[in-house]
């Protein structure tokens, strides 16, 4: 929603933004963000569209403002219109720049920051799962453990067995550092469903 706010200004005065990084405080719980303001248009797609979610098979896919009239679920239940909820338009690219926040643990470990932490969490693993969000074939939003985990009919899978899974099916997938119980993942759901259903299975 900030992103998007950001990309719909500089838009209106003839320019356009990229993120350098996002980052989601719990407390607040508040989101700040830095972006590089740019000349001109941006080329290529746009990042600023909307996301919908189908509350019957629990995917989320991204619209942008031209395919508004199209906006529908692949799953069989196609006839419960009531089943989508659409959210925007709001920014739906990238959060961070990969080098840029590489450069900023570089920069950490140089100076004695890395190992500073705040809830728990130290600055390099923080800035670690920041790199790892910033893969470009992530889509926007996270899944939540439970929301697999139920619709599987399984306990939770641990996260890090999930993620490495997914990796292994040719998946992206990482940590968020936003969802702590959460997947980013290009993965579709109904095959999430599957892969926590098989580490179930298998143990
Ligand atoms: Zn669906």
């Amino acid at each position: 929603m900030l992103l998007g706010g950001a990309a719909r200004e500089a838009a209106m005065l003839g320019f356009h933004i990229e993120p350098v990084f996002s980052y989601y405080a719990y407390h607040g719980p508040i989101f700040r963000a830095m972006v590089r303001l740019c000349h001109g248009k941006e080329d290529g797609i746009s990042n600023y569209g909307f996301i919908c979610h189908c509350k019957s098979c629990g995917q989320s896919q991204t619209f942008g403002f031209a395919e508004l009239g199209q906006i529908s679920c692949g799953c069989a239940d196609r006839t419960d219109a009531t089943s989508i909820t659409v959210v925007g338009p709001l920014w739906t690219g990238p959060l961070h720049d990969r080098s840029s926040i590489t450069e900023m643990l570089n920069l950490a470990v140089e100076w004695g920051w890395a190992h500073t932490s705040e809830n728990g969490v130290t600055l390099e693993k923080l800035l670690g799962t920041m790199i790892e969000e910033s893969d470009p074939r992530l889509p926007p939003g996270y899944i939540r453990l439970d929301e697999i985990a139920s619709r599987a009919k399984v306990n939770s899978p641990p996260l890090g067995t999930l993620i490495h899974s997914l990796q292994k099916e040719g998946y992206a997938a990482c940590r968020s550092h936003i969802g702590a119980n959460a997947v980013k993942t290009n993965c579709p759901i109904s095959s999430c469903i599957v892969v926590a259903r098989e580490i179930r299975n298998l143990r």
